[in-house]
């Protein structure tokens, strides 16, 4: 039997399996969580600020370092910034907790697309909600790259995270050898259109995409302002062409990749340049902070 088939044969057996799960489960379903290709929400989430810095702590930060930097950003003055901390999702009550009256919300770094089953050690857009996480984050290259997250997976957790009440924050960018092979606009074009695929310009009022190039993630390299413009805009683009113009406009489009305080008044300059997704330097409460009051 050949690769693909068994694959489909284990994704048949698991949706089976899953089906039985369902059954004998007594909570009441979730309107739109059944099939993840239906969306029956559409709702908007509270997403008009101007500038969005998220932070990505990956899997760094124990409960007292968490607690040290809660303490340490909890009293800055955001303004009409979103800042949304990811971190490692067994802290996100604690983090609530800790950044009560802050502003800062809480999102988390991965899910699944379905709300419950036979997934060991997956997490559902039931229990994001559950942990109090208002984001997620879908795509990242992280995931793309070493856990061999495909374009139709992200797409299932776009569309799942819009049905439960969940902004995400679609990561799309190329790898060095895409970049100079004249690929980055071509990629950049299919993660867009292959991760949004079904969702509505309504739903897109909550999504925020995140523009990561792959070499310049936790390599210390970041982009110029000018190759940051260049794909920002082109995002904007190809947005406009998938859902229309006015909607494009008001989808936040972050960048991400050794974002510091020292390259981020360059980069934040940038028209099409919403905001920061950050990852090293978002470890350290006083780079952050910096970031934050840059933006
Ligand atoms: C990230 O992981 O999303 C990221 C941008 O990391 P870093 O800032 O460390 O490059």
């Amino acid at each position: 039997m050949n690769e693909d088939k068994l694959k489909k044969m284990i994704e048949r057996m698991v949706r089976d399996a899953m089906a039985v799960n369902e059954a004998n489960v007594k909570d009441p379903p979730i309107a739109g969580s059944a099939d993840v290709r239906k969306p029956l929400h559409n709702f908007k989430m509270n997403i008009n600020k101007e500038k969005m810095i998220a932070a990505n702590w990956k899997m760094n930060m124990t409960t007292g370092e968490a607690r040290v930097f809660a303490a340490k950003v909890k009293s800055m003055n955001i303004d009409r910034k979103e800042v949304v901390i990811f971190p490692p999702i067994y802290l996100a009550p604690m983090m609530i907790n800790a950044l009560a009256g802050s502003g800062i919300r809480i999102g988390a770094q991965n899910m699944h697309h379905e709300i419950r089953g036979a997934f060991t050690s997956e997490i559902s857009p039931l229990m994001v909600k559950d942990a109090g996480c208002e984001f997620v984050i879908l795509g990242h290259s992280e995931r793309r790259h070493i856990f061999n997250e495909k374009d139709h997976d992200i797409n299932l957790k776009v569309i799942s995270a819009i049905n439960h009440g969940i902004v995400p924050i679609l990561c799309v960018g190329e790898t060095l050898d895409q970049r100079e092979q004249n690929a980055t606009f071509r990629i950049i074009r299919n993660q867009l259109r292959l991760g949004l695929n079904g969702t509505t310009p309504r739903q897109s009022t909550s999504l925020v995409v995140a523009y990561e190039p792959v070499w310049a993630i936790g390599t210390g390299r970041t982009a110029t302002p000018e190759q940051a413009r260049n794909v920002h805009s082109f995002i904007r683009e190809t947005l406009t062409q998938i859902y229309d113009y006015s909607t494009a406009r008001d989808i936040l489009i972050l960048y991400g990749g050794s974002v510091t305080p020292e390259n981020t008044e360059s980069l934040i300059k940038e028209k099409d340049i919403d905001g920061f997704l950050v990852g090293g330097a978002s470890l350290s409460p006083d780079k952050f902070k910096r970031i934050i009051e840059l933006c």
